[in-house]
């Protein structure tokens, strides 16, 4: 562990105060801790700015922490919990109260239902995260005994399928670009190279920062000598830059990473000396991929059999490259086969673990089943019964999914409460805008299931279409400048620093999520509870770094582990010590003994999404009312999902919800950019503003995803206009694939057509 030299966390001058910290959803993003220097005056945050100590980010931010004043200070902030009777859910009838009255609330409710429905039968939904996202599962498993924490998108489709994907095949851990950022010298670190390519497969870095890469050092990567090759039906800014952009059909990815695989074992350029010496089932993997030349992939990609050939031999023959890999893996139906083709692809061309290439991380030892491990905890504290565990909605029907996540299913979910075979008493949204579509399919179904709940809560920094539509208690939630935390990118699955988050202002009534947390344990649990003297007592006790006090935690400032390259050879993958991967044969499966025993093949295959041009079973009316086929998800530097609507500086930024769309689409259609234009298909519609750009091909378009008005009446129907412009109620449950991941956020069809309101309106 390497501390940073002369941190100070709070400078004290004649006329202000500097907090350094690190950054944490809301309002920024997760997990990426980010520094900031907050400037304290009289109390009040006046500036803020990059920490240029911070040894990754080194003074660097976006938009969204730089807006961190204007989300604080919002007047639209709730600075007080508040209530409101069950009959009045879906109006504006809210009344302020104490937290011991809100607290009484939820107790009573909470112990009530468990007595009479039973501990499952409470749901705790997450979001987009606070505090490295653990905090739901563990109100779920420690406060409430439920074994139900939902994260409500369908298919799981974010992050957990490339971690799941990844602890099936090579044990734990996640690949991620070797960015220098396990050294205090970062770039200058003798031994450290930069990759050769980095293949930027479906993810946009700049704009997403995504859970524990930070996103500008791409940059520093490039500057450095690092090429790009960009595989993405959009070109983003990025792409401009790069040597190559691959802009494959969406949904289509399979293929194309089949087919460079296919290119690498044929005309062996593949690592065989990490082939030999670390791989298991290698013969059956060159079979199956015999199926899938490059000359077959071109036509399905809609890319050249000739760009297949050259990215292939590039990857396999520059030593290193790294992989870049997003939520083009997540939220695709052949996701778990995109994520089983592109990890082959990095261990058969030995970029696992290697300077240039893609840094693992330790796993967490100690325990067969990681979906336990923080059930385990809830076992350990007497508040989650085994019994009780068994009743995890999905867990047995899913195993490849819940052996790893420690969830429920959330389309089995969905699926149990509307046919009735589960009924959701409690709801407590954890800052989860399930209702507006954040990140769930169909968030109108979602609404529809969960509207007759007898009790809900909701704890978030504004009020948002989910609370208002079904919340009987809100409490108001700090943003990181606001409470004393914990930040360890990745969820610490390859985490590349811990930090401490420090408070430095207060604002109204809020608390953190910890602070709300350990209350309400104190509640329903008071024997295990109770041992916790407050939200830095429980970080010392069971968060920050063993040892260590939180005072010491925050004077070492960004604490990195040392890196180690080829963990595998060190005997660092494995509790046992032994060298290899955490798997059955201890080395990465090519062929994947988890996928059989789950009654899955073992081996990468393509299959058609659902709703293509391409599918042959798809109904040929489909395709010929919706023509089109629809992208969703890209991220943008305002917003974090739903989050920052109501943020002046960066709504003024991007003020309208933006649908992507080729002129030559446009021209055909009439539709000129700024128009605004219905978004239809078999499963819902909404309404957009034009983009017209050359950036998307002809036939495909991009539509923005979780967007609400939070000016718009906040009232049921509206529920600030929740419905108007929602992607997501195109975007279908339950069109899962292989272990119950990814659905069809990626690749779907749709209609688009001018909005004839649009010069009504302009007038
Ligand atoms: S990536 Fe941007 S929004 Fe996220 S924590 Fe860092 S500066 Fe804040």
């Amino acid at each position: 562990m390497q501390e940073q030299e002369g941190y100070e966390w709070k400078t004290v001058t004649d006329d202000e105060t500097i907090i350094r910290t690190h950054a944490w959803s809301p309002p920024g993003c997760h997990p990426v801790g980010c520094g900031l220097q907050l400037h304290v005056k009289d109390g009040k945050i006046v500036k803020v700015e990059g920490d240029p100590t911070h040894p990754i980010t080194r003074g660097a931010l976006c938009p969204r922490c730089l807006a961190l004043k204007e989300f604080i200070y919002h007047p639209d902030r709730v600075l007080h919990p508040m209530k409101r009777a069950r009959e009045d859910r879906g109006k504006d009838k809210w009344e302020q109260i104490t937290w011991d009255e809100a607290y009484d609330i939820i107790e009573e409710n909470a112990k009530r239902i468990i007595k009479d429905y039973g501990e499952e039968s409470i749901m705790v939904f997450g979001g987009t995260g606070r505090q490295a996202n653990t905090y739901y599962p563990l109100m779920a498993f420690m406060v409430f005994g439920s074994p139900n924490a939902c994260y409500a998108q369908s298919g799981w489709s974010c992050y957990g399928p490339r971690a799941t994907i990844t602890a099936h095949l090579m044990g734990g851990g996640y690949p991620e670009i070797d960015n220098a950022c396990r050294y205090p010298d970062r770039y200058d670190h003798p031994g450290w190279e930069p990759p050769k390519y980095i293949l930027l497969w479906g993810k946009e870095p700049l704009k997403s920062n995504p859970d524990g890469f930070w996103g500008h050092s791409v940059i520093d990567l490039m500057k450095r000598g690092t090429k790009l090759i960009c595989v993405d039906p959009r070109v983003h800014w990025l792409a401009t830059r790069a040597e190559q952009i691959v802009q494959l059909r969406p949904g289509s990815d399979t293929a194309l990473a089949l087919a460079m695989l296919n290119h690498i074992v044929e005309n062996d350029l593949y690592d065989h000396d990490f082939v030999d010496r670390w791989c298991y089932g290698f013969e059956e993997f060159a079979e199956r991929m015999k199926q899938y030349p490059p000359s077959w992939a071109a036509p399905i990609c809609g890319v050249p059999e000739e760009q297949i050939i050259d990215v292939a031999t590039k990857f396999a023959t520059f030593k290193h490259c790294a992989l870049g890999w997003g939520l083009a893996v997540d939220q695709n139906p052949n996701g778990v086969q995109l994520a089983q083709a592109l990890l082959s692809l990095l261990a058969i061309t030995g970029n696992l673990d290697v300077p240039g290439g893609c840094t693992l991380g330790t796993p967490i030892a100690g325990d067969d089943d990681p979906a336990r491990d923080m059930a385990n905890w809830g076992f350990a504290a007497g508040v989650l019964k085994p019994e009780v565990w068994e009743k995890r909605l999905g867990a047995k029907e899913y195993p490849g999914f819940s052996t790893i996540m420690n969830q429920c299913h959330p389309d089995f979910t969905l699926a149990a409460m509307q046919n009735g075979d589960y009924k959701c008493r409690m709801a407590y949204f954890h800052s989860s805008n399930v209702v507006s579509g954040a990140i769930a399919a169909q968030p109108d179904k979602w609404y529809e299931a969960l509207k007759d709940v007898d009790f809900a809560v909701a704890q978030e920094p504004f009020m948002n279409p989910t609370a208002m539509a079904l919340a009987d208690v809100f409490l108001p939630l700090t943003t990181f400048a606001e409470h004393d935390g914990h930040v360890q990118p990745h969820y610490g699955l390859n985490a590349a620093f811990e930090a401490a988050i420090n408070k430095a202002v207060t604002v109204g009534d809020c608390k953190c999520d910890i602070e709300i947390m350990i209350d309400l344990g104190k509640r329903m649990h008071p024997e295990f509870w109770n041992q916790f003297d407050g939200v830095v007592d429980y970080l010392e006790k069971r968060v920050i770094p063993k040892g260590m006090t939180f005072d010491e935690f925050r004077k070492a400032g960004v604490i990195q582990p040392e890196e180690v390259y080829r963990k595998y050879e060190k005997g660092m993958l494995r509790p046992d010590g032994q060298v290899g991967f955490l798997t059955t044969t201890g080395r990465f499966e090519l062929y994947s003994l988890a996928f059989e025993l789950f009654g899955e093949d073992p081996l990468p295959y393509f299959e058609e999404p659902p709703f293509t041009p391409q599918n042959k079973d798809l109904d040929p009316k489909i395709l010929e009312e919706y023509p089109l086929i629809l992208t969703t998800g890209a991220r943008t530097y305002v917003s974090f999902h739903s989050e920052h609507r109501q943020i002046p500086s960066l709504r003024a930024m991007v003020p309208d919800p933006l649908l992507e769309m080729n002129p030559v689409d446009a021209e055909k259609l009439g539709i000129k950019d700024g128009d605004w234009v219905l978004i239809e298909n078999q499963f819902g519609k909404c309404r957009q503003r034009a983009q017209v750009t050359p950036t998307i091909q002809p036939g495909v378009v991009h539509a923005m995803h979780a967007w609400w008005y939070p000016e718009k009446d906040p009232e049921a129907p509206s529920l600030f206009g929740a419905y108007d412009s929602n992607i997501n109620t195109l975007l279908p449950n339950g069109y899962i694939g292989k272990l119950g991941f990814g659905d069809t956020f990626k690749a779907n069809l749709c209609k688009v057509t001018k909005d004839e309101t649009n010069e009504k309106e302009e007038a």
